[in-house]
């Protein structure tokens, strides 16, 4: 059955119909540090998710109307990242499965990945069918080049850095150990999206780069990932990956000689309601780290020189999106002092959370694998490798000593101001 009335959707369907169009996207409320992206859907992202709708097309590469949504992103991101190319993709783990697979890392590879980390990069090391080898972070909670250089063999395949809790990681110092031996490196800036090192945006500086949109990261449209890349190779192989195998004509335009055959892929592709979602949010993503920047800077610069707590070492300054300021205190007992102390004048601060130590998680500590014959650990290196705190006494113990004020986009200049004092009060009234 078809009429002219059904088939053409009109705009009044969904802007007259539904009563809660009328109710704005974000109430005023507190500044909170929670869910950074949502706090400035509007208007755009309304439009976009509508136009998907409208069009009927919410499939990237056809549909009833000419969708672009996704593609358009993918250019957008590119550009913003300063690489050649993007993949828009499902999630952070997703784009980290592509970007392994991309990288050609399987059975009887090692990589190289940070005991401080999210399961994530774990597990899709594990996925592929490599051997994940733990390496410790130092006090910028991010990769230790030096037990970088103690991990690698003749079998490690890549290095992945990841830029955890907002901050660059120590690039200068891994990435020539890398070069040196012909291994890769996976940048992981699922958690730092926009920053900087020396002036290039994470992701674009080593092989191949992630992000995460997820509501928690910073820019997000509740679930999706991304991945980019300068080499055409490897933008090859992550979109076949992606995509069965196959390469879409779109794609296909792109790499004026695609090169690789046809090999078994997954299904990672975005929609275009999440496409134009991310379009949104991308255009924001300047003004957002700006309001993030102002105010953890504002925070580090009025708390130095305290008693207790020093801050978290960061290898680039400038290139930290200011999501959290973290400090380090002597030991856990005085972490988790502060920390009460901080909650009871009404200051959001943690241990860190929404990233663990990796090593002492039981699943991991045991080897468990999706099938008992998991090539992973097959290996007699990787029937020997042990997990456990073992493997990870630096992290652990740094781990245990981290403080985290997350920042709001929203904070001003009261929010800044209660947090420096709250941090010289309890700072002052701890035992030295
Ligand atoms: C969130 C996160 C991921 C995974 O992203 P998802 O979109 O949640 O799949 C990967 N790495 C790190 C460091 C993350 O924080």
């Amino acid at each position: 059955m078809r009429n002219a009335n059904a088939t053409k959707l009109s705009r009044r369907l969904f802007l007259g119909a539904a009563p809660a169009a009328a109710v704005p996207l974000s109430a005023e409320t507190a500044p909170t540090a929670s869910f950074p992206g949502v706090q400035f859907y509007d208007q755009q992202e309304r439009k976009e998710v509508l136009d998907a709708l409208e069009s009927r097309s919410l499939f990237r590469w056809y549909g009833p109307a000419t969708p672009n949504k996704v593609a358009s992103f993918e250019t957008e991101l590119a550009r913003y990242m300063g690489a050649k190319y993007a993949l828009a993709l499902t999630s952070g783990t997703a784009a980290l499965h592509c970007a392994l697979t991309a990288l050609e890392v399987g059975p009887g590879d090692e990589v190289i990945l940070p005991a401080w980390t999210w399961y994530s990069c774990y597990n899709a090391i594990v996925l592929t069918g490599a051997l994940p080898v733990f390496a410790e972070v130092d006090e910028s909670f991010t990769l230790d080049p030096e037990d970088v250089a103690r991990k690698i063999t003749p079998n490690t395949r890549a290095i992945m850095v990841v830029h955890l809790f907002g901050s660059p990681a120590d690039m200068d110092r891994i990435l020539p150990l890398a070069r040196s031996k012909n291994i890769k490196v996976l940048e992981d800036a699922a958690q730092t999206v926009g920053g900087q090192y020396k002036g290039r945006r994470l992701g674009s500086i080593g092989d191949v780069g992630i992000y995460s949109f997820q509501i928690s990261k910073v820019i997000t449209a509740g679930e999706a990932g991304a991945l980019v890349t300068s080499d055409p190779a490897i933008f090859e192989r992550a979109t076949r990956f992606h995509d069965l195998g196959q390469l879409r004509p779109g794609h296909k335009a792109m790499l004026n000689q695609p090169g690789a055959d046809w090999f078994a892929g997954l299904n990672y592709r975005m929609n275009e309601m999440t496409g134009g979602v991310m379009r949104a949010q991308l255009g924001k993503l300047d003004m957002l780290l700006g309001r993030l920047r102002e105010s953890a800077t504002s925070v580090r610069h009025s708390i130095a020189g305290l008693r207790q707590a020093t801050l978290r070492r960061l290898p680039d300054p400038s290139g930290d999106i200011g999501i959290h300021v973290a400090m380090l205190l002597p030991d856990k007992a005085a972490r988790d002092r502060f920390v009460a102390g901080l909650r009871a004048e009404k200051v959001t601060a943690g241990p860190p959370s929404g990233s663990v130590i990796l090593p002492v998680v039981p699943y991991i500590e045991k080897k468990t694998t999706p099938h008992r014959l998991w090539p992973s650990f097959q290996s007699a290196r990787g029937k020997a490798l042990r997990y456990g705190a073992g493997c990870c006494s630096k992290s652990l113990q740094i781990f245990d000593r981290a403080l985290s004020i997350p920042i709001g986009p929203k904070y001003g200049q009261a929010q800044v101001d209660a947090i420096v004092r709250a941090v010289r009060k309890v700072d002052a009234s701890l035992p030295a």
